[in-house]
């Protein structure tokens, strides 16, 4: 078939490298900044106020509340704190759950955002803001949530849990395989996948066996990026809108939940997007879902649903609520063979 696609990009700035975060004054100075609020989660508490110290007269202040799936109080209270120190901007220090906490504030204020990207789930080089309120959680889409300078360095992920790296890393490999096979994927979006999932299946056993290796955390975070920017660039299908409903409504978490699917739901789509995912399955060892499967098992990542908390009994509305508000994904998707694939996700089993 002849190419025919459109071709448009974020805008993107992006530091790379070890020991990158001393740029990070200069990178605030460039965004015509001069009051940073720094975020962080509680966890991450003591390296943001490191941060803020290193910052200088830049840093206006730390707030570390950032929690999982950005509920819409802490914003309101981060808001509060942005006021209070007369802030201009946010540095995010953190994953995902630090990260949407400084776009919660930019899509409500404009600030402009500068991100130290701890861990590889990719959400730094996304226009995509995922908030809870009231239990419910929405996903907004606008120009103010994408981060204007994304920082990685890779020292600051040597002391990321060995298994975070694992579920951040699969996670990371779940935007890039959807992305494979998304309806508005362009050439470049593919080039970024493909080097995407390469980069992380040659990182991660590194990082299982030796996580202060430098060189393959910096491998791990430039798969992250690129995975990271084809989420931000193109739509995704089946593994997304599952996961999406297996965090939001039965608060499995983020990162595990994705590891555990991203074996099943490719398998699903095996046949449908067969053109676009045999790259995927030449690189684990020639079968999609079950090299999947045995790629993460190998990793020590958990395998089944049921060891994150999931009661078998839910399967079935899980199944139902992803049926709602219909998306486009290659394979159709049936409530029967959803229900199926819940099934196997649940107990463990490897995909056939
Ligand atoms: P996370 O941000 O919740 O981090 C998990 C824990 O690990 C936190 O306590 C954090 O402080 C800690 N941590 C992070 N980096 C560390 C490091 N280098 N060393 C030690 N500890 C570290 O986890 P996540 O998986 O990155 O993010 C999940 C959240 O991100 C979810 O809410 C998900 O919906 C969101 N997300 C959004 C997008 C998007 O594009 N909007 C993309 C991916 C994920």
């Amino acid at each position: 078939m002849p190419y025919s696609f459109l071709y448009s990009t974020n805008p993107a700035r992006i530091v790379f490298g070890p020991g990158s975060l001393a740029q990070i004054a200069d990178e605030v100075r460039r965004l015509e900044c001069t009051r940073a609020l720094v975020l962080s989660t509680p966890f991450q508490r003591e390296d943001a106020e490191r941060l803020s110290q290193q910052l200088g007269e830049l840093g206006a202040g730390v707030f570390s509340e950032a929690a999982m799936h950005t509920p819409v109080e802490v914003t309101e209270q981060a808001m509060a704190a942005f006021a209070a120190v007369k802030a201009d901007c946010v540095v995010a220090l953190g994953g995902g759950s630090t990260i949407g906490l400084g776009k919660a504030i930019a899509y409500r204020n404009n600030a402009p955002q500068v991100v130290v990207a701890t861990t590889y789930a990719g959400s730094e080089v996304t226009p995509i803001l995922g908030q809870t309120e009231n239990g419910v959680k929405t996903t907004v889409k606008d120009a103010s949530i994408l981060p204007e300078v994304v920082i990685y360095d890779a020292e600051l992920t040597l002391g990321l849990p060995v298994s975070m790296s694992v579920t951040s890393g699969l996670n990371a490999m779940a935007h890039a395989v959807e992305g494979l096979y998304a309806k508005d994927r362009n050439p470049i979006t593919t080039l970024m996948a493909m080097e995407g999932i390469r980069s992380l299946k040659e990182a991660l056993p590194v990082i299982v066996e030796r996580p202060e290796n430098v060189e393959a955390r910096s491998k791990a975070l430039y798969g992250s990026w690129l995975c990271g920017t084809v989420l931000g660039t193109v739509g995704m299908a089946l593994h997304h809108k599952l996961c999406h409903t297996l965090g939001g409504s039965f608060n499995l978490p983020h990162a595990e939940t994705h590891a555990i699917m991203l074996a099943h739901t490719v398998a699903y789509n095996a046949r449908a997007a067969k053109d676009v995912l045999t790259p995927v399955a030449e690189l684990f060892g020639g079968e999609l879902g079950g090299g999947l499967y045995d790629f993460a098992r190998s990793l020590g990542a958990p395998l089944a649903l049921k060891d994150l908390g999931l009661a078998e009994a839910e399967l079935d509305l899980a199944a139902g609520l992803a049926m709602k508000n219909p998306y486009w994904n290659p394979q159709p998707v049936e409530k029967e063979a959803v229900r199926e694939l819940l099934q196997y996700a649940w107990s463990g089993a490897r995909p056939e």
